[in-house]
């Protein structure tokens, strides 16, 4: 293929762009924040299913709050009804009965209400434990927000240095030849860069030293033939620095 010199050596300046687009997407699937997201998106589920345990602690403790005091609140309503019957008035067999009946219902309520007395303690000391699990979600949120919204300013930075970039090769290929931006472009997609500048018996590209019959060959092709590396198939533009 043959190419003005003038011409090859804007392949150049699009190979500098290209590296610089090639950076600004480097950099977008490799942003720190990104490794942070995942971290606090891990963290916040943790802290969920921490509150989740602690919240269905609290509840089962809560009805068996409730299910002690409507017992104590049995016992309590046969003590009122053995008291109202006794002082009815009755044998002095059914008195002794009801005197048996309300000591045993008497220890019956002291011990239920043991009972709820802890349980209301381990109710107490689980609403905290609910409070300190609510609070630790709430903190995990707003450091993954924060993390969110420094991944949305480093993406925003990028948008725009894309875009300026994307502008300069827009103008840069106006001025190549089609045959000669289909050749270079494949080569990128390929090898990851399409030209280089040839220097110092060396690939601009994949910087590997050319033998000496390929030196030979670079140094005697016209000035308008465009050469390629053997190595890689980059294009190697020569210039007034190429040292040849
Ligand atoms: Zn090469």
């Amino acid at each position: 293929m043959k190419a003005d010199p003038a011409v090859q050596r804007r392949l150049l300046e699009l190979a500098d762009v290209d590296a610089e687009l090639n950076r600004i997407n480097h950099r977008r699937r490799t942003l720190p924040e990104l490794e942070e997201i995942g971290q606090a998106e891990r963290d916040q589920q943790a802290k969920r299913d921490s509150l989740v345990s602690s919240q269905t602690s609290f509840d089962d403790l809560d009805q068996e709050v409730k299910r002690l005091e409507a017992e104590v609140e049995q016992v309590r309503a046969r003590e009122e009804r053995d008291r109202t019957l006794m002082e009815s008035g009755g044998s002095a067999k059914q008195m002794e009965d009801l005197q048996h009946e309300l000591e045993t219902l008497s220890r019956r309520r002291g011990a239920l209400e043991d009972d709820l007395l802890e349980v209301m303690e381990r109710r107490e000391a689980t609403e905290t434990e609910v409070g300190y699990a609510r609070e630790a979600v709430s903190a995990a949120d707003t450091t993954l927000e924060d993390a969110q919204r420094r991944r949305d300013e480093a993406q925003k930075d990028l948008d725009t240095a894309e875009a300026k970039r994307q502008a300069e090769r827009a103008s840069f290929v106006q001025e190549i030849p089609e045959n000669l931006l289909t050749l270079y472009d494949r080569i990128r997609q390929q090898r990851g860069a399409g030209a280089g500048l040839f220097q110092a018996g060396r690939c601009g590209v994949c910087r590997i030293e050319l033998d000496r019959a390929a030196l030979t060959h670079v140094r005697e092709a016209p000035a308008d033939e465009v050469v390629r590396c053997e190595e890689c198939g980059a294009i190697m533009v020569r210039t007034k620095e190429s040292g040849l």
